[in-house]
């Protein structure tokens, strides 16, 4: 039996909670701050998906999406994608539409999922997300759309396997 390995990458803007999402997937750890460990491109974790094994491998950005700087290198051969936006910062949400034409110009039409991220501060925020706002965009991309808390560990594992298992359906 041939293992399956997906590389996928994780895009949106800074702060958003991407190596956050990672490390949490990753290494079930949450910190306040994650910083990347030089040299390391991606973290993997392993899974069953209809007795299949899949590798997935979870790219990170340092941080150069600030700078609108992230290299071709990192969308190179990319098979899934997760498109991040934080449910405290709106402009985040409007960024979902170009982050989403950038990965399709590098890598074409991939397994993609959308994640509002931070749920745990749906209380305490002011230019809070709509939720319809973010269903249609989801609908209107054609994205599955998850909300999680990488804080919390809500819906985490969730999203990737549901990109792993539309992987494999493709
Ligand atoms: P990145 O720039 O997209 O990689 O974002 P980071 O992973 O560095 O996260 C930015 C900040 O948001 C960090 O302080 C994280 O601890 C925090 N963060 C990430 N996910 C969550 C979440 O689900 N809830 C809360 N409350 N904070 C989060
Ligand atoms: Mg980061």
């Amino acid at each position: 039996d041939m293992e399956v390995a997906i590389k996928v990458v994780v895009v949106g803007n800074g702060a958003v909670g991407k190596s956050s999402m990672i490390q949490r997937y990753c290494k079930g750890i949450f910190t306040k701050d994650y910083k990347k460990t030089i040299g390391v491109d991606f973290l993997e974790r392993q899974l069953l998906v209809n007795d299949e094994d899949v590798r997935l491998m979870l790219w990170d950005t340092a941080g150069q999406e600030e700078f609108d700087a992230i290299t071709k290198a990192y969308y190179r051969g990319a098979q899934a994608c997760v498109l991040v936006f934080s449910t405290t910062d709106r402009e985040s949400f409007e960024a979902i539409g170009s982050w989403w034409e950038k990965v399709e110009i590098e890598v074409g039409d991939i397994p993609t999922v959308l994640v509002q991220n931070k749920i745990d501060l749906l209380d305490d925020t002011h230019g809070r997300m709509d939720h319809e706002e973010a269903e249609g965009l989801a609908k209107k991309l054609k994205l599955r759309f998850y909300r999680t808390s990488v804080k919390e560990d809500l819906n985490v594992n969730e999203v990737f396997k549901y990109l792993a298992d539309k992987y494999l359906q493709r």
